[in-house]
């Protein structure tokens, strides 16, 4: 086998790797490239999709599906194998993206006609057609069982735990294994169980997000506990509580926290609002695919009816005029866009008021310059003061740190000829590479993009 690494090389997004045996070729993930790199899903990519046998995806983030519905559009007509989890929030995290780029290359457009007329029209880089057409292609398959691709090239999906339906995919040419971890998981989130170990593999493509960061210095003690007391403050205040939080795991690890302390009556009855269509309908997914979080099933509808869901824009901005107390959570997780941008427009400026980020905000959002302590923000061309408690809460983050993935990585019983690390900053993914080599010994690469690796 050979290996060729075509994104999360030295970053954090774009994952997309392929691997070739004899004249089969596949691609493990299918990312796109987010936030300052994003330009780069408009280059050409070095192969030709017509020519790639198959996908298999780890998991449904966008940042390993995102670039599905394109690659499809460009000639990709072999099968996305994926865990059934994956491939039912893939159609949801695809069709939200495609609105996103519909929605901004519509609004590019009409600022464009207002000031110059010559620009050529903006394009979305894919649209809910191009989504709907991708989706044909997915192929659900169950965790824990080989399946033959083509000739003696076979795979296994084994649940990973990282967000519901998330996979280490496992590929083996009959003499050599190559193991994706995809995105490890925190062994404490809230509602995800810990990533299950590993015994053997020749080679491995692993994570390093947080390979030089741990949770807890991040200041956090119990998060349960910290988000009651940040509760009870803004009750006392009377004011509202926004969340601005990401619609996968995020979102229902902070219903789930609600849940629980209410159960215990660690916080008052006040009306909770969760304001994001693409959460809601993932959190209707938690209770289908029940055995792959910890909610108990007897209990999962109950945990989420704990928020009022609201899908329409006009219930929406309904929310707004609530009585407070009260809790909105609403994305997008950085606020970078979405429903929470109205709320915040809504009730920043208010001195009892509370936003509350749950979750990693990256250089150059919204999310960021609030919690760094701007004291104006802009939001949709106007400038608001910022008047409300700005709070954070860091433990509820879904990769493992460095101590989490070299403990997973302990269990392996035999050494792996290579280690792969990709998915991390480089500064992170170094740093990772030189506790691995000191605590296993083992070989470590930091590919770049395009690199290749003959795997023998
Ligand atoms: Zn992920």
């Amino acid at each position: 086998m050979k290996i060729t690494f075509l994104g999360a090389t030295q970053e954090v997004t774009g994952s997309k790797y392929l691997v070739e045996h004899e004249d089969i070729k596949i691609l493990v993930d299918c990312g796109l490239f987010q936030g300052n790199i994003s330009k780069r899903n408009w280059d050409p990519l070095p192969l030709d999709p017509k020519s790639i046998n198959a996908i298999i995806l780890t998991h449904a983030h966008l940042d390993h599906t995102g670039y599905i519905p394109l690659f499809v559009k460009n000639g990709f007509s072999g099968t996305i194998y994926c865990s059934p989890a994956t491939a039912a929030m893939s159609a949801i995290v695809l069709t939200d993206s495609a609105s996103l780029q519909e929605e901004s290359a519509r609004r590019m457009n009409e600022m464009n006609e207002r000031s110059d007329h010559h620009k050529a029209p903006v394009l979305p880089l894919y649209t809910r057609q191009d989504v709907q057409h991708s989706l044909g292609y997915f192929k659900a398959m169950d965790y824990d069982t080989e399946f033959t691709i083509e000739k003696s090239l076979r795979f296994k999906l084994v649940a990973s735990h990282h967000i519901i339906g998330a996979s280490f995919v496992i590929i083996s040419d009959g003499k050599t294994t190559l193991t994706f971890s995809g995105d490890l998981g925190n062994p404490n989130q809230l509602i995800m169980k810990s990533p299950p170990p590993l015994h053997h593999t020749d080679f491995l493509v692993l994570e390093s997000t947080y390979g030089n960061r741990l949770h807890e210095q991040e200041g956090d003690s119990d998060p349960l506990e910290e988000l009651g007391k940040i509760i009870h403050q803004t009750v006392k205040k009377g004011g509202v509580l926004i969340i601005p939080a990401f619609a996968i795991a995020r979102t229902q690890q902070i219903l789930y926290a609600l849940y629980q302390l209410k159960q215990r009556k660690a916080i008052p009855s006040i009306p909770i609002f969760l304001d994001s269509p693409m959460a809601i309908r993932i959190t209707d997914l938690f209770c289908e695919f029940s055995n792959e979080h910890t909610i108990p099933k007897s209990i999962c509808k109950d945990v989420f009816t704990i928020a009022k869901f609201e899908r329409t824009v006009e219930e929406s901005k309904q929310i707004d005029h609530v009585n407070p107390p009260a809790i909105i959570i609403a994305g997008s997780g950085m606020a970078d866009g979405g429903r929470v941008l109205y709320h915040l427009q809504h009730f920043i400026a208010g001195h009892k008021n509370t936003v509350l980020f749950v979750g990693f905000q990256a250089q150059g959002t919204l999310g960021h310059a609030i919690l760094r302590g701007d004291k104006e923000i802009k939001i949709h061309g106007n400038v608001y003061p910022v008047h409300a408690d700005i709070k954070s809460i860091n433990h509820l983050s879904a990769h493992a740190d460095y101590n989490e993935i070299l403990q997973w990585l302990s269990n392996f019983k035999q050494a792996p000829k290579k280690v792969f690390l990709t998915h991390g900053e480089l500064e992170s993914a170094e740093s990772l590479k030189d506790k691995i080599e000191k605590r296993f010994g083992w070989p470590v690469v930091v590919p770049h993009y395009l690199d290749s690796f003959a795997l023998d």
